[in-house]
């Protein structure tokens, strides 16, 4: 079976390296989206449309990281506790009235360095006297427990570097150096068909040898959590004029085009002549599993990625060519997951030359996490990707995996 069906794919040349393919898409895409400004509180997700140079250092001013006394290391005896009387107080929010010379003064966390002082004792080192005074311990360095202006981040230089797709902690970072709104891509347009005469839209009846179309709501979902527009432009048949109409019209008004199935060498898979014929294809068969048949085209200068058929492979092939393909057409800053390594809990035997991805669970042992793969393994088989926790990469050259040894695993959470 799995030979005959190589043979199908044989008779249609090599199969890219998906590198290769990434390569050869970072030469052909630039980015489309133009900019807007938002609000922080609109901008999480979104992709910084250039670099956000911070206007004043953070933090703003040197001030106390602790509760304690204030005081000038002029003033310590470095062989011994120093008595001091205490001289003035400073909140946060406030400024000091008064300068520390021969005395320490009462600070809060978040309060100024009162003039005169390079350091603060933590209210716990120092011992409070009957008189009101304190006695500070030796032995602590002048800087310390203070937070220097602009230790965090530098007046002029880069706080958020353009092409970031913004996080909350990006999003603080740029309040607190005072950004009110930031430059970002616009959402990109990016419009999804699902093609196939059997497909059927889940709530309607189902017919003899109709399935329904669960393609679209696993894009439409995997692309919403982009960020992307996701617009849903339905079904296709296997029709090859129909495919190329409605390729065209879409690609006029979308930044992107993604259809699944109909992409293989059989008689009907008509998605890869049709982008041939109406536009340009630049590659359609990648070396990896689940996948292979992955088209990427441009019609009228919009990109179209075409997905195949089986949902496992739309989510494995989708996170290795429409993420980056979606990164590079709105600038983002994108590098493939690295995940991290575990121990194979399974054999498994592979081609050279071909990547495959293993859909697993981890389970937790003494000896560290161990990968332990979907008993299905059919690119079909949609409890494959909801009972398991990511997927195993086995890189080009490997040829087999034996329990205990160490593979790369990469939670579904990273792929998208
Ligand atoms: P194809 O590449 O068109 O031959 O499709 C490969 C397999 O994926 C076939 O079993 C199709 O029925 C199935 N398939 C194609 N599109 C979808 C879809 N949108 N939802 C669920 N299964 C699909
Ligand atoms: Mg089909």
């Amino acid at each position: 079976m799995a030979q005959l069906s190589d043979d199908a794919f044989a008779f249609g040349g090599e199969l890219m390296p998906v590198d290769d393919a990434l390569a050869l898409m970072a030469q052909r895409v630039r980015p489309v989206a133009g900019v807007e400004r938002v609000a922080l509180s609109r901008a999480d997700g979104r992709i910084l449309a250039q670099d956000l140079v911070a206007a004043i250092p953070l933090p703003p001013f040197d001030n106390s990281a602790v509760d304690g006394y204030a005081a000038a290391t002029a003033d310590l005896d470095p062989a011994g506790p120093t008595r001091l009387p205490v001289r003035g107080r400073v909140a946060a929010g406030h400024a000091a009235q008064d300068v520390v010379s021969g005395s320490a003064m009462r600070v809060f966390t978040g309060a100024p360095v009162p003039p005169g002082a390079d350091i603060v004792f933590m209210q716990e080192d120092v011992t409070l006297q009957d008189d009101g005074a304190v006695s500070l311990p030796a032995g602590l360095r002048a800087g310390a427990n203070l937070r220097r202006a602009g230790e965090d981040v530098a007046a002029g230089s880069v706080a958020l570097p353009a092409g970031r797709r913004l996080r909350p902690q990006d999003l603080a970072l740029a309040a607190a150096v005072g950004a009110a709104e930031l430059p970002v891509r616009s959402a990109l347009r990016v419009g999804v068909f699902s093609t196939g005469d059997e497909l059927r839209e889940p709530g309607e009846p189902l017919g003899p040898a109709q399935i329904y179309d669960s393609n679209r709501t696993l894009l439409g979902g995997l692309l919403g959590r982009l960020g992307v527009t996701v617009v849903d432009l339905g079904r296709l048949p296997d029709d090859r004029a129909s495919l190329e109409r409605s390729l065209r019209d879409a690609a006029a008004g979308h930044d992107l085009l993604v259809t699944s199935g109909g992409v293989s060498t059989g008689e009907e898979d008509h998605v890869r002549a049709a982008i041939a014929a109406t536009g340009s294809l630049v590659f359609w068969r990648l070396a990896i599993k689940p996948g292979r048949p992955v088209a990427l085209g441009v019609i009228a200068g919009t990109p179209l990625v075409g997905l195949p058929g089986n949902p496992v492979a739309v989510f494995v092939t989708g996170a290795h060519v429409l993420r980056p393909l979606v990164a590079q057409l709105r600038g983002e800053t994108y590098a493939p997951p690295a995940g991290f390594p575990v121990r194979s809990g399974f054999d498994y035997r592979k081609k050279s030359g071909r990547r495959e991805y293993v859909r697993v669970s981890l389970q937790a042992e003494p000896g560290g996490h161990v990968a332990v793969k979907h008993p299905q393994d059919g690119a079909g088989v949609l409890s494959s990707l909801t009972e398991t926790a990511g997927l195993v990469e086995l890189p080009e050259d490997a040829l087999s995996v034996a329990p205990g040894d160490a593979v790369r695993f990469i939670p579904f959470g990273l792929l998208w």
